[in-house]
C-alpha cells in the first residue's frame, strides 16, 4: 500500500518553505552569475554554469536518435510503398495506427492502404512501427520536428494524404528548409 507522507508542522507554516525556495533560487542565480563572470575573465573554465538557449534564434542540434514526425515513403514512380501488411499496427504499443487495406485490380498478391491513419495524440514516438515495417514504408526522420498543431482531436490524426505529402515535401525542400519554416512561426517579428 502506498504510504502518504504527511506535512510536518514546519512545512504547514509555509513561510519557512517560501524562504527556502527563495534561498535555492537566489543561490543558483548568484552562482551562475559568478561563474559566468569568471568565464568572461578566462578563469574557472572547468566549472559549469547554467546556460539558456535563446530558441529559436539559437538551436541545439537534435541527437541522432531523435524520432521526428512520421511519413509514408513513396516508390520511384510516386506510388505508395506501404503494402498494408499491418505489421506496424500490430507492433504499435499505443494502438494508434489504423489501416484499411485495398487490393490492386491487376495484382492479386500485393495490397495497398486505402486508409492509413496515425492518432498522434496517442502515439508515444517509440519508433516500433518503423522497426516493424519490412518495406521501409514508414519513417520518422531524425531532425524533422513533429510540429503537431490543432484545436481538436481530429486535427492530430494524420492520414495517408498528410503522411505521403510529407515525403514529397521533404524530398522537395530538405530537412533544413522544413525546419526553418517551422521555427519561423515562433521567431520574434
Ligand atoms: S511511434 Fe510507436 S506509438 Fe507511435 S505510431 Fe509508431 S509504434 Fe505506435
Ligand atoms: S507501413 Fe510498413 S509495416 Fe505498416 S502496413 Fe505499411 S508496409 Fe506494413
Amino acid at each position: 500500500m502506498q504510504r502518504i507522507e504527511k506535512m510536518g508542522v514546519w512545512e504547514k507554516l509555509y513561510f519557512p518553505e517560501v524562504l527556502r525556495g527563495l534561498w535555492v533560487t537566489g543561490f543558483r542565480f548568484w552562482r551562475n552569475l559568478f561563474i559566468h563572470t569568471l568565464h568572461l575573465l578566462g578563469l574557472a573554465n572547468s566549472l559549469q554554469a547554467a546556460m539558456t538557449v535563446q530558441y529559436p534564434e539559437q538551436r541545439i542540434p537534435y541527437p541522432e536518435t531523435f524520432r521526428g514526425r512520421h511519413r509514408l515513403t513513396l516508390k520511384d514512380d510516386g506510388s505508395i510503398r506501404c503494402t498494408a501488411c499491418f505489421l506496424c499496427a500490430t507492433a504499435c504499443p499505443a494502438e494508434c495506427i489504423y489501416i484499411q487495406a485495398g487490393e490492386y485490380p491487376d495484382n492479386p498478391v500485393e495490397k495497398f492502404p486505402l486508409r492509413y491513419e496515425i492518432d498522434t495524440l496517442r502515439c508515444i514516438y517509440c519508433g516500433f512501427c518503423v522497426e516493424a515495417c519490412p518495406c521501409d514504408a514508414i519513417r520518422m526522420d531524425t531532425g524533422t520536428h513533429p510540429g503537431n498543431l490543432g484545436f481538436s482531436r481530429k486535427d492530430f490524426v494524420e492520414d495517408k494524404t498528410i503522411l505521403t505529402e510529407r515525403s514529397e515535401e521533404l524530398e522537395a525542400k530538405g530537412k533544413e528548409k522544413l525546419y526553418e519554416e517551422y521555427v519561423s512561426r515562433y521567431r520574434r517579428v
